[in-house]
């Protein structure tokens, strides 16, 4: 039902997110059911979405939630998040939803993971969300056995309905590129369906739709409408919630409707976006928020169909975050035509040219040199002694280096020479998660992201189709850790 309507132009899609709790009962999850079966009855919402340990913090599963959702009869978007699964669990989960029918499936790599049980969890992020899109695509193709070297694939699963996750919010130019870039790798990857993080600013939501536009995204897009209570926007607005920019004039005015006792404002300003994003070409809207009853998006709903632009137009739909970043600009002040801005990568290219440089004599079969490395790399391999002294020459140098990890699998030239097993604490080879504010890191908040510095020292002609138009690094081979990525490189030529 969810992907009949969302792929149907005619008509504009309606989900909403339900956030299940620590604990497997309770009054919370009391609510969340009662709404689902109100949803139910009131037939507009097409799937409620089920969070997977959101915010890091464990949370009861969504198939528990997802499975009592189609009891009631309302379809389940399961929220499969990749923080907490090394690639084995991705591919059990997949399966499992798969048994269970649940085929819609939001694949997102998701917020850093909090404390829990003797203190904070490890993280895993073993596929990122390109990676885990692709291999949902290579199951469903029934080819993704062949990456093991064996013809079985008796294993593959009929078609999953995948959804990615991208921000238009972002307020710095590599932030933001970086998104897109990512994007349309997703898109590549699979991704059938798309939902925005959560923002108010109209303008970015419009100029993702642009972006769609320019670069032939036909997958359906979904506005993410959240409506906040005024401590969580509050919270969104101090930067506390990860990947979520947010106006200081967001809390400021829903503090005077609190004063004026306007308890209808959050939801009528929900509307008014509703029915901007309509205009503005999205297929519909994931609506999210806290202290939400289904009365109230009832309520909302109802208010898209009945009120009038005009008279939904003075709510305040438009809070600017800060001194954004954008995409497009009009081509004269005033005028509604666009262009694009110019990118300004590699302003800060560091060491990246000289590595660059050793790494083309090292590394290129085109060079006497690097032919020659090779040859002493693979005489090294044939002896264990010998292997293990060039692989401690190995760990000292990249140590020095890059603050090399040993991962054996090296992705430095895909990075600008920057590592990311020790630059990025997801160690995210494929691009930035969409954790970052104002160009800092979701976990370390006084670093830079590390993908902004790796922005910082690309080539100068570097563009957002650039970015990703080289095939997306596949998962990295754990068989190969404290091994020699030098030694791994050429048996793998
Ligand atoms: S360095 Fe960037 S990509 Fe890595 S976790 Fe931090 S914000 Fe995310």
């Amino acid at each position: 039902m969810f992907k009949t309507s969302l792929t149907n132009p005619d008509e504009f899609t309606i989900t909403y997110e339900l956030v299940p709790g620590r604990g497997s009962g309770g009054k919370r999850i009391d609510r969340l059911l009662d709404f689902a079966e109100k949803a139910k009855m009131d037939g507009r919402i097409k799937a409620l979405s089920v969070t997977d340990n959101p915010g890091g913090n464990p949370a009861l599963a969504p198939v528990a939630i997802g499975s009592e959702l189609q009891l009631i009869g309302i379809e389940p978007l399961i929220h499969f998040s990749l923080k907490d699964k090394n690639r084995n669990q991705v591919e059990s989960h997949i399966f499992l939803y798969q048994r269970l029918q649940m085929l819609s499936l939001l694949v997102l790599g998701g917020d850093f993971p909090k404390s829990g049980y003797y203190g904070q969890a490890k993280p895993v992020f073993d596929l990122d969300s390109i990676q885990t899109l692709r291999l949902m695509q290579d199951m469903e193709h029934g080819c993704y056995r062949h990456r093991l070297h064996t013809k079985d694939s008796s294993s593959s699963i009929s078609a999953l309905f995948k959804g990615c996750v991208v921000s238009p919010f972002k307020t710095t130019e590599a932030e933001q590129v970086w998104q897109y870039a990512k994007l349309l790798y997703k898109v590549r990857a699979g991704a059938d369906f798309i939902i925005t993080q959560l923002g108010f600013e109209m303008t970015k939501y419009q100029e993702m739709m642009t972006f769609c536009r320019q670069h032939s995204i036909e997958q359906p897009v979904l506005a993410n409408i959240f409506i906040p209570s005024l401590p969580v926007a509050r919270a969104m607005a101090a930067g506390k919630i990860p990947g979520v920019v947010v106006s200081k004039e967001l809390p400021t005015v829903m503090e005077q409707e609190a004063d004026r006792g306007d308890r209808k404002a959050r939801l009528l300003r929900a509307a008014a976006m509703i029915r901007t994003i309509r205009e503005l070409g999205y297929q519909g809207v994931h609506i999210g928020g806290n202290e939400l009853r289904f009365a109230d998006i009832k309520f909302i709903m109802d208010q898209v169909e009945q009120t009038s632009q005009k008279q939904l137009n003075d709510r305040v739909l438009h809070f600017q975050s800060g001194n954004g970043w954008y995409l497009y600009k009009p081509v004269r002040a005033g005028q509604n035509n666009l262009c694009q801005t110019p990118l300004h990568p590699g302003t800060k290219p560091g060491a990246a040219g000289l590595h660059q440089l050793i790494h083309h004599l090292l590394f290129s079969r085109q060079t006497v040199s690097g032919r020659l490395f090779k040859k002493f790399c693979l005489f090294c391999a044939k002896d264990k002694i010998r292997t293990r002294t060039l692989q401690t020459a190995e760990q000292w140098i990249k140590r020095l280096l890059f603050n090399c990890r040993m991962c054996g699998d090296c992705t430095l030239a895909e990075s600008t020479y920057l590592c990311p097993q020790s630059g990025c604490p997801k160690r995210l080879v494929n691009g930035p998660c969409g954790g970052s504010l104002h160009g800092f890191c979701e976990v370390f908040p006084d670093r830079h992201c590390f993908w902004v510095r790796v922005y910082n020292r690309l080539e100068q002609n570097a563009t957002i189709t650039s970015l990703s138009s080289s095939p997306a690094l596949p998962p990295k081979n754990w068989a190969l850790e404290k091994t020699s990525a030098w030694i791994n490189y050429f048996k793998k030529q």
